[in-house]
């Protein structure tokens, strides 16, 4: 069972449902968290955490004031992914960010992120199809990453106007677009990691994609 985090409207929680058909491919059984859960039980019952993709998290968490180029925070999915992300760091038990999902992970874990990413030479926050691979990545040839994918060289689709600025104490970017963003993060002891793209929306079609989930669940039957 693989524990996934959701959004929150007014009365209402989403998630994009590529994120439970990826996991399910991947040979996961997706259970859908909101809030409400109570994050000590949630770390009781599950062995795995998907952090999932959404809007921008509170800078307080990692000791700044909101910038101009903030968006929208949800401050009550702030708290229980943060809560949930240090719960399961602190037990080991792996945990999988996406987009979203790897912010919070290494702020959760004591980093600090770019709350808006200036206009630069890549366009971060494409407006082509989910499913688009729009800009390239490099991974470091010695990383989980690039063994689970099978390669250094990847196109990924790219959602976000935030970034990784400065990573925690355990952890090393293992992957970069061409401007420099770091697009992936992986614990150097634990089985923690984290992707800037959206690989839930490109299993389907990418092989590299479906690895990714593949290996998480296989991680995660591992560890309980
Ligand atoms: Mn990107």
């Amino acid at each position: 069972m693989i524990a996934l985090t959701t959004g929150l409207g007014a009365e209402r929680i989403h998630l994009d449902r590529n994120y439970s058909r990826a996991v399910t491919a991947g040979g996961g059984f997706p259970v859908l968290l909101p809030p409400d859960a109570d994050p000590e039980e949630v770390l009781q019952r599950f062995a795995g955490l998907v952090l999932t993709g959404g809007g921008d998290l509170d800078p307080h968490y990692y000791g700044e004031e909101p910038a101009s180029g903030l968006g929208s925070v949800s401050p009550e999915r702030d708290w229980f992914e943060i809560r949930l992300a240090r719960l399961f760091l602190a037990a080991g038990k792996p945990i999988l960010g996406i987009c979203r999902g790897l912010q919070v992970l290494v702020v959760a874990a004591g980093g600090s992120l770019y709350q808006d990413l200036p206009a630069g030479a890549i366009q971060h926050y494409q407006r082509a199809p989910r499913e688009h691979r729009s800009h390239g990545i490099r991974l470091s040839g010695d990383s989980t990453l690039a063994g689970v994918l099978g390669g250094t060289e990847f196109r990924v689709n790219s959602f976000h106007h935030q970034a990784v600025r400065d990573l925690p104490a355990g952890f090393r970017a293992v992957g970069f677009s061409p401007d420099g963003i770091i697009e992936a993060v992986e614990a150097t002891e634990g089985p923690f990691l984290g992707v800037q793209w959206h690989p839930e929306d490109l299993f389907a079609e990418r092989p590299e994609a479906a690895a990714l989930f593949r290996y998480f669940v296989e991680r995660v039957g591992r560890a309980s």
